[in-house]
């Protein structure tokens, strides 16, 4: 789980665990951390709380049509999506439907071309990554620039530790959702097991006390901590 060293990764869904795990061998040995779902309930979650770089995207899952399950991931992230084919007709589907997949592979494929996609593709995307130099995302009198790592209230600066400035950035980037102790473990500290979820709560409350009555952090008991969806993210 942990075996991620360009620290990049996949979400394979797949219902056909041969080949699910015969990809994930490939990707693993390309250096990309692996998660695998077999519906497509377990990839929109898995989408979510797994964070990937990209998701390799089975048409044909017993429990969806894979084009609503990638209509579904494009309704609430940019991730890149690599469709999974067993037909050619398929593929006119995929581009006919204009769902948002990047780019399409028809089974059986050669492994070495699929991480070769899977490359090209992020390569493609970096572009999008590197916004993340220049983005700002403001909430109330609370201004974040993540380039300058600089936090300002009403336009006074803020000192935060780094871990308080991710967490923050973490929470306000996802406003509106509930994000679970755990999930912010993984997403901040890069734990891939529950670990000491008190770490989170010593970090909200030290951003509690820093920004005061502008720390947008709400608690939401017995699940996990949000931002509320009431002001939007802005772009410099
Ligand atoms: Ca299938």
């Amino acid at each position: 789980m942990s075996d991620q060293p360009n620290g990049q990764r996949v979400l394979i869904v797949e219902d056909e665990s041969n080949i699910a795990s015969f990809v994930a061998m490939y990707l693993k040995k390309a250096g990309f951390g692996v998660s695998v779902a077999q519906t497509g309930e377990e990839a929109l979650a898995r989408a979510d709380s797994d964070n990937p770089a990209i998701v390799l995207l089975d048409l044909n899952l017993p429990d969806a049509d894979g084009i609503d399950v990638c209509r579904q991931l494009r309704q609430g992230s940019d991730v890149p999506i690599l469709m999974l084919t067993a037909r050619d007709d398929d593929v006119d589907k995929i581009i006919g439907l204009e769902v948002g997949a990047d780019d399409y592979l028809t089974k059986p494929f050669n492994p070495r071309e699929l991480v070769a996609r899977v490359k090209s593709i992020l390569r493609r995307t970096v572009p999008a990554q590197r916004d993340l130099d220049s983005a700002t995302l403001a909430h109330g009198d609370l201004h974040i620039d993540h380039g300058r790592h600089e936090v300002t209230v009403a336009g006074d600066e803020v000192q935060l530790a780094p871990k308080e400035f991710d967490l923050l950035w973490e929470l306000l980037d996802h406003r509106g959702l509930v994000l679970t102790r755990d999930q912010l473990l993984e997403r901040v500290w890069g734990y891939t097991f529950a670990g000491d979820t008190r770490t989170v709560d010593v970090h909200v409350r030290q951003l509690r006390r820093k920004l005061g009555d502008s720390c947008p952090i709400v608690t939401v008991w017995g699940v996990g901590y949000k931002v509320g969806s009431e002001t939007k993210a802005a772009q410099v």
